[in-house]
């Protein structure tokens, strides 16, 4: 493969085996991504857009094909060889935020450092967290809750989150799909500025076709097969289009 490309796959398939019929979600993908690059994946609902991208995070394992991940053939790998590379390279941001809940905000970042063996002292620990929420908007929230973030602000703790074990590569599925679309917008210049700033490569599941139009390349998935790649070399730019919004409007509590 390529040495620019941070992944590839190649007659890639995954089915289930639902009482006694089988679900073909991917019927053979093929697909390579530089790295840097930030994909949509887009297509309808049941496509099988979560399928690839928890093969491609290392949570699940094709039925056939190949995976080359971070110049590695993971196809083989055990679990435990996954898990360790999936720490080491990947972020994920999932559409209902994951957050636990009765835990700050600085709190759910630091999480992930205590599993990734490393024995991090706690003010390094502190410190990092806080670098990030910082980065994505909310160093004065750490203290917050769940409950007392907005959704827009839960995304950026996870974002944050994602981000604490320095990934090369976040996978995000459907990270706008709980969200207006002010706040998808505000969300989508985060991530097109930890793509640009930090070479972060992304690739981006998406059913809303405007939100693909922020990203470099957009991938269609249909029945389990590619049906469409197409690059995209004027893509919107997210910070710009939040400027130009009217402000937003204060609601009295
Ligand atoms: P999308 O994310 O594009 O909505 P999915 O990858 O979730 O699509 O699903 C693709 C197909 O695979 C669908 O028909 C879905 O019902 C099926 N599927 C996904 N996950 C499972 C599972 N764990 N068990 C059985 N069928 C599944
Ligand atoms: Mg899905």
């Amino acid at each position: 493969m390529d040495g620019q490309d941070i992944l590839r796959v190649s007659g890639l398939k995954r089915s289930y085996l639902v009482g006694d019929v089988t679900v073909h979600a991917l019927r053979g993908v093929d697909l390579a991504i530089p790295k840097g690059q930030f994909v949509a994946v887009v297509g309808a609902s049941g496509s099988g857009k979560s399928t690839l991208m928890n093969i491609l995070g290392l949570l699940d394992n094709p039925s056939s094909g190949h995976y080359f991940l971070a110049g590695e053939d993971v196809s083989g790998f055990d679990r435990d060889r996954r898990a360790i590379l999936r720490n080491r390279v990947i972020g994920f941001v999932f559409q209902n935020f994951n957050l636990l809940p009765r835990t700050s905000a600085l709190e759910q970042v630091e999480l992930p450092l205590l599993y990734n063996g490393k024995d991090w002292p706690a003010a390094e620990r502190h410190e990092r967290a806080q670098r990030l929420l910082d980065l994505v908007g909310l160093g004065a929230r750490g203290d917050h809750t769940p409950s007392q973030l907005s959704g827009g602000q839960q995304q950026r703790v996870a974002i944050a989150r994602s981000l604490v074990n320095e990934p090369e590569l976040l996978l995000a599925d459907e990270p706008t799909g709980n969200l207006d679309s002010r706040t998808s917008l505000e969300i989508m210049e985060v991530l097109q500025r930890l793509n640009r700033e930090r070479g972060i490569t992304i690739i981006l599941i998406t059913h809303e076709p405007d939100i693909a139009e922020y990203t470099d390349r957009v991938v269609r998935i249909r029945d389990g097969h590619i049906v469409e790649d197409t690059p995209n070399a004027r893509r919107r730019d997210a910070a710009a289009e939040v400027k130009a919004l009217p402000p937003p409007e204060v609601v009295e509590a």
